[in-house]
């Protein structure tokens, strides 16, 4: 039997930003995952420099032989409409991979691995929990994603009320010749809100790469919705070659409408596996790193007695730092139809662009970093 303090499960940004603040207190953590890594995640890759900050990434070791891509203005508009385009003194944001992004900090946190290996079974004991038959620990924390199996196995994830994003993605590699054939640019990501306000699309170029994706709450016809907004930027000319691979799919829950649930006895909920993403964005790194944070400041907190009780401070560490789970008011009250036109004139004037869909949706600049 393996013995450790903590047992993550899940080497995703959640994961291991909860393991390496752990280890700094001397806790013994071994991470557990199915994949092994490097391995890809689905995901545009943009983030916040509160991001990197947080992370204590140094930009110039993390650009060493990994993609860095600096973003310094965002085009935005709904598709098939008028766009603007809004630009910064210097970086607001940055495209990372998230198979280099994510083996970067599982491999900086310090902690022991257990990778390829799928969470097979859970059974509580008197001294905490036996997972696999073979590894012993006091504490499980669930970083495992949306579909983290100690989620489903506490059965914490309610998703009947919940929002759920589904999305489809592709990132591959184009030669200077195929980049020369579109109009995408590396420092301006485009974004494009889907008519009917249920999602957006994007595509992203981080240097020699290509991401292109769709994402929406309502999962009806995705694969449709994809293929359309594909020969959209082709007609705008924003990619002139053909995409060479094909769409991967996944899915993640916002942090609105639901109450998640975050702790149980012996165990806490960090990143996806909650359900924190950022409900207009969808962004889901900087909620994982920090409540990877938050979960660990609570664990050494608890100094060894991991009591649902005791573990019930990260709860209110969450809700004090994301606020209280938003109701999606606007969109219960007006009808769509005047959303939506609203929502056209909107979404092309530049000032609204900037201050609230670039700036507080998207960058969250109004939300200060997480001290911790
Ligand atoms: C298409 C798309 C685009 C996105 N774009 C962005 C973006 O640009 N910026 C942003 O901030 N957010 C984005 N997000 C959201 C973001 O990807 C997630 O919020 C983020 O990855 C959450 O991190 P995490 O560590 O909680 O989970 P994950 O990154 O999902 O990591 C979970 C880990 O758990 C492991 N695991 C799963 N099941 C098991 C099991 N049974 N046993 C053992 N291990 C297991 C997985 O292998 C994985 O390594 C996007 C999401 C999607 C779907």
């Amino acid at each position: 039997m393996t013995r450790c303090d903590a047992l993550i499960v899940g080497g995703g940004p959640a994961g291991s930003t909860c393991a390496e603040r752990l280890g700094r207190s001397g806790l013994d953590v071994l991470i557990l995952d199915r994949k092994s890594f490097p391995r890809d995640k689905t995901c545009a890759g943009w983030v916040t420099p509160q991001v990197m900050s947080t992370l204590e990434v140094d930009l110039g070791d993390y650009a060493d032989g990994r993609t860095l891509q600096p973003i310094t203005g965002f085009l935005t508009g709904l598709i098939g409409r008028e766009t603007v385009e809004n630009h910064y003194d210097g970086p607001v944001s940055y495209g990372i991979r998230r198979c280099e992004f994510d083996h970067y900090l599982l491999q900086r946190c310090g902690a022991a691995t257990r990778l390829g290996v799928p969470l097979k079974s859970m059974e509580r004991t008197q001294d905490g929990w036996v997972v696999n038959e073979e590894i012993q620990a006091p504490l499980v924390i669930g970083a495992g994603g949306h579909f983290c199996p100690v989620a489903r196995k506490l059965g914490a994830r309610s998703l009947e009320r919940a929002s759920v994003v589904a999305a489809q993605e592709i990132e591959f590699e184009a030669s200077a010749a195929d980049l020369e054939l579109g109009t995408a640019r590396p420092e301006i990501p485009e974004l494009y809100f889907c008519p009917d306000l249920k999602g957006y699309g994007w595509c992203f170029r981080k240097e020699r790469f290509l991401n292109i994706g769709l994402g929406r709450v309502d999962s009806q016809n995705l694969s449709d919705h994809v293929a359309e907004f594909c020969e959209f930027l082709k007609d705008r000319g924003t990619i002139g070659c053909e995409i060479p691979v094909r769409f991967h799919g996944h899915a993640y829950q916002l942090y609105e409408r639901v109450e998640p649930r975050l702790v149980d006895e012996g165990v806490l909920l960090i990143g996806d596996a909650a359900g924190l993403a950022y409900p207009q964005s969808g962004e889901g790194i900087r909620p994982a790193v920090e409540s990877g944070i938050l979960a660990a400041e609570t664990i050494v907190r608890a100094n060894g007695d991991y009591a649902e009780q005791r573990l019930k401070p990260y709860a209110r560490l969450v809700r004090e730092r994301f606020g209280k789970p938003r109701s999606n008011a606007a969109s219960g009250w007006l009808p769509a139809s005047w959303l939506q036109l609203i929502a056209s004139r909107l979404l092309v004037n530049r000032s609204f662009a900037r201050k609230v869909v670039i700036d507080r949706w998207f960058l969250h600049t109004q939300q200060p970093n997480l001290q911790a």
